[in-house]
């Protein structure tokens, strides 16, 4: 099959396009990101890197006619664009979003949506299930875009769902391995491997009590693989997850402890590092009976196994 993959170039794509050029289809990415993550494919004759913006409107429908099914992974992720760019966020992701559907529409192929459990927003009623309500901020904290602007995205997704066109919707938790951002910047495992690996004390934000259930990124890419190939995901929303739930403090501790580190655990306030606009997750659990049963996916690799791979490809990445 051939696939099109928008924000082929980054963590989560660049893994979706080993996968499905793994299992033999053809895959053509469309990314305004580096081939940094996808250079050792580049001589492969079944894979195509166009570098181009998703709202490049010839582009991408060139592109769309092209493959059986569009997995739409482009966006502005990462606290640091919602908080300090939030038109760049807002802009991409409801645009790109809106700008696929529509083209995908005429020539009547499927589309993956990859969104996220951000939707959630700071939701108490845990795990979060699919259908379960979202409780966001104020719009004056800008933390909330990223959230609201995924949520458009899905909202986007059912409408054209509803004009007949195949739409799989998924929900992705903190998903983490080889090729997450760079070390010291993004999300808090790559924040926390620069802090160990150098010894240094690991920034733990608030009173570290928050939760996560940490997803690798090979369980996360078996259930996206998955969600693109399975007839009983068109029209359905579904959660890829963990259902391992950790503390950042116990995650900041077994980090120190497998890279065998001699860091301490500062814990610091919140607004030091995001500023006044964001307000944390307290705790983010996902529901996964849907991956389990529609998906067919279970995740498989265990928090501390994960983070050994990971803090491993970090020390020396290929
Ligand atoms: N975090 C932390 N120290 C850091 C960076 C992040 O304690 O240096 C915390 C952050 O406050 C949040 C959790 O780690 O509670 C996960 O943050 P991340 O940005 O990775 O993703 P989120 O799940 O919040 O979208």
């Amino acid at each position: 099959m051939r696939f099109l993959i928008t924000g082929g170039a980054g963590f989560l794509g660049s893994h979706l396009t080993d996968a499905m050029l793994g299992q033999g289809h053809e895959v053509t990415i469309l990314d305004v990101a580096s081939d940094l993550k996808v250079r050792h494919q580049l001589g492969n004759p079944q894979f195509r890197y166009v570098r181009d913006s998703i709202l490049n409107r010839e582009i991408l429908e060139g592109l769309i006619s092209w493959c059986d099914v569009v997995y739409h992974l482009a966006a502005v992720v990462g606290v640091e664009h919602y908080v300090g760019d939030p038109y760049q966020v807002l802009n991409v992701n409801v645009n790109g979003i809106q700008a696929v559907l529509q083209v995908a529409f005429k020539a009547q192929k499927k589309v993956v949506f990859s969104s996220t459990s951000e939707v959630y927003g700071k939701s108490s009623v845990v795990p979060f299930r699919e259908e379960g309500d979202r409780v966001l901020g104020s719009t004056k904290i800008d933390r909330w875009c990223y959230s609201t602007s995924k949520a458009v995205g899905e909202h986007f997704c059912f409408a054209f769902h509803k004009l007949g066109l195949p739409v799989v919707v998924i929900r992705y938790f903190n998903v983490y391995g080889p090729r997450l951002d760079q070390m010291d910047v993004g999300r808090v495992i790559t924040i926390f491997l620069g802090q160990v690996l150098r010894g240094e004390p690991v920034t733990v934000v608030g009173d570290g009590k928050q939760t996560r259930c940490f997803t690798y990124v090979d369980d996360a890419i078996r259930a996206t693989v998955s969600a693109g190939l399975k007839e009983e995901a068109v029209g359905e929303i579904i959660n890829i997850g963990s259902d391992e739930e950790i503390c950042i403090k116990d995650l900041a501790a077994v980090m120190v402890r497998l890279s065998g580190s001699r860091s301490s655990l500062t814990f610091v306030p919140q607004e030091a590092v995001y500023g006044k606009s964001y307000e944390d997750i307290r705790r983010r659990v996902p529901d996964i009976r849907r991956m389990r049963e529609i998906l067919d996916v279970s995740p498989q690799v265990k928090l501390e196994e994960g983070l050994r791979r990971t803090i491993d490809w970090f020390r020396s990445p290929s």
